[in-house]
């Protein structure tokens, strides 16, 4: 699909996307393109529906007018402790236009989640934007808040790809820090099978690019992607590929598969075989164990992973992150299916807590409840994943 510009728009006030990082909940979310221009990845199911768009820039930059305007309007509101009071946001709410609500509190969310410091640029690929343009923007965004320090965005690797580097690198002058990239796997075949509109070429050539620039680089992978036929492909292409990037940030978010995603049918069918929990852990050992000579920060901050411990910097976490995996897998059939229901449910974060009688009772019961056993845990703990997607 090709990227389009609507043109003639009318301005409407303040938009704001559907996804950002989970990393980046603290940050103001400014929307300079809405959806996402490929929308064709079987796995995710997030703007099936919606048609790809760039914003003009000048309604960005009222974005942000707009946003300012509300910030200096909650900064009175703060009382001394920092924060602002429901009583203190009804004092004023008389005076706020009713197309003006969804600036007033995306600027609440930001003057109390913390100190303003940090903007994600949204949707799925902010950098289509003409980088002239998408300059004009990040300079707004930095006069109107002097107390940004960090604004990042997700792009598609094609995307980089195309740029010219020296667009690239005047994008990151003007202030973009970080981008969030979806490799999601290094191997060939996987990303073709999920129609992911990227090689393993494309992503390295991406990667690297925006490192040279001197940007932050956030790498994503998505454990499970390859499904049982390829998923021994899956780990040791996807390390492969980050050990010849070496990004600043490898993030894992497991593969879940929700209705609205195409991939649903396909395993609905019986055509795409998703691997267990089990199976998934044996294929985060083999890919932690191939990472090499990269000193990435691994991050598994998503809802849907189910070890939160594997965690660290690389080369000296790496041991560390191996041995949460092995534990996991030495366990017993009924101790690992305990542990999956604990973490689905969100009792458990680590192995650990399976030794915590008070959690582990809850996790008990729920399993009696539920009927759960080790022949049917994954099937029921999909079903608790998706209310997470
Ligand atoms: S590029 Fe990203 S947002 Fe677009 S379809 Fe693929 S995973 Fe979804």
């Amino acid at each position: 699909m090709n990227p389009k510009k609507t043109t003639n728009e009318v301005y409407l006030g303040l938009e704001q996307g559907p996804i950002r990082p989970p990393n980046e909940a603290r940050s103001l979310l400014v929307r300079v393109t809405r959806n996402c221009p490929w929308n064709r990845c079987t796995f995710c199911p997030v703007y099936k529906q919606e048609k790809f768009s760039v914003r003009p820039a000048e309604h960005v930059i009222r974005d942000i007018d707009l946003i300012h305007q509300n910030v200096e309007r909650v900064r009175e509101l703060v009382d001394e402790s920092g924060r602002v009071t429901r009583s203190a946001i009804e004092r004023v709410s008389g005076t706020i236009e009713p197309n003006e609500w969804e600036a007033f509190s995306a600027a609440v969310d930001w003057v109390i989640s913390g100190d303003m410091r940090s903007v994600f640029l949204q949707d799925a690929d902010s950098l289509v934007m003409k980088p002239a343009e998408l300059v004009d923007v990040l300079t707004h965004l930095k006069t109107r808040f002097p107390t940004i320090r960090r604004i990042t965005s997700y792009a598609r690797a094609k995307t980089i790809a195309r740029r010219k580097e020296r667009d690239l690198r005047a994008v990151h002058e003007a202030g973009l820090d970080r981008i969030h990239v979806g490799l999601e796997s290094g191997s060939d075949q996987v990303l073709a099978v999920v129609d992911k509109g990227s090689t393993k070429a494309i992503h390295l050539e991406a990667g690297l690019k925006v490192k040279r620039v001197g940007m932050e680089l956030s790498e994503y992978v998505m454990p499970g992607l390859g499904g049982r036929d390829l998923s021994t492909v899956h780990a040791v292409e996807t390390a492969d590929a980050l050990n010849q990037i070496g990004p600043d940030f490898i993030r894992i978010r497991t593969l879940a598969i929700p209705p609205r995603a195409p991939l649903y049918e396909r395993w609905q069918s019986g055509d795409f075989e998703k691997c267990s929990d089990v199976m998934v852990a044996e294929e985060l050992r083999l890919f932690i164990e191939k990472l090499d000579g990269i000193t990435s920060v691994v991050k598994s901050d998503h809802i849907l992973n189910l070890f939160m411990e594997v965690e660290g910097k690389l080369p000296d976490d790496k041991e560390r992150m191996l041995n949460v995996l092995k534990t996991f897998l030495a366990m017993d059939p009924t101790e690992q299916r305990s542990y999956q229901v604990g973490r689905r449910l969100g009792v458990f974060h680590r192995l650990g807590d399976l030794k915590n009688d008070r959690k582990a009772e809850i996790v008990e019961r729920t399993c009696r409840e539920l009927g759960v056993t080790s022949e049917n845990v994954d099937q029921i703990t999909d079903q608790l994943m998706m209310r997470f997607v």
